[in-house]
């Protein structure tokens, strides 16, 4: 069984419910969206076995993987996330909700876009649905997304004149919305991966 692998690297994860936790980011290539804020190069790659990958992840001191992309869901199965869990492997994905997610997958972080609004079909449940947000963005509607343990904005970080701005109304927001909570992008404060 093959990848296309964008990218693997070992850092913590900056974002969502599991900030600061180490993780193996496993960066898979391509992705079924477009989104003008999108600051991820993930269109190159090479293709990995899924030996290969597991022969290049054994050196780190972590037992827990982040399939990430672009879209990790347009190339992952279930066979595939077996395999990874039979070495040991806990499996968090991020994904854009747009693609059902295979079985096995021990913590899916969601991000949907803000025009896609049938995710709930696609993924009943998550373990945490984060929302980038622009200034202006409306609050999302939860009765059509899926259910989650943990609800997060996400200020987006695109231009340092505008980060300000977008971290003030999360904030905002989720003073008048309290179910939310407020999720930074601390790899880019702190200047990891
Ligand atoms: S869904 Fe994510 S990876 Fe894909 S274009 Fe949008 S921000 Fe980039």
């Amino acid at each position: 069984m093959n990848l296309n692998v964008n990218e693997i690297f070992y850092s913590l994860q900056g974002e969502g419910g599991r900030t600061g936790q180490a993780s193996i980011f496993i960066r898979l290539t391509g992705c079924n969206l477009a989104c003008s804020f999108c600051d991820t190069d993930f269109g190159q790659g090479m293709k990995m076995t899924v030996d290969e990958i597991l022969q290049e992840i054994e050196r780190y001191a972590c037992k827990w993987i982040i399939w990430t992309g672009g879209e990790p869901a347009l190339q992952l199965n279930e066979a595939i996330v077996a395999l990874f869990k039979e070495r040991g492997y806990l499996q968090a994905i991020e994904t854009n909700g747009t693609r059902r997610i295979p079985a096995g997958i021990d913590y899916i972080s969601c991000s949907p876009k803000q025009q896609f609004e049938k995710v709930r079909e696609l993924i009943p449940e998550v373990d945490e649905l984060r929302f980038p947000v622009r200034k202006g963005d409306p609050l999302p509607d939860i009765a059509i997304q899926p259910k989650a343990k943990r609800y997060f904005l996400s200020p987006i970080f695109d231009k340092d004149s505008t980060v300000r701005e977008n971290i003030d109304y999360c904030v905002s927001l989720i003073k008048k919305n309290p179910l939310w909570a407020l999720s930074l992008q601390t790899h880019k404060l702190i200047g990891i991966r």
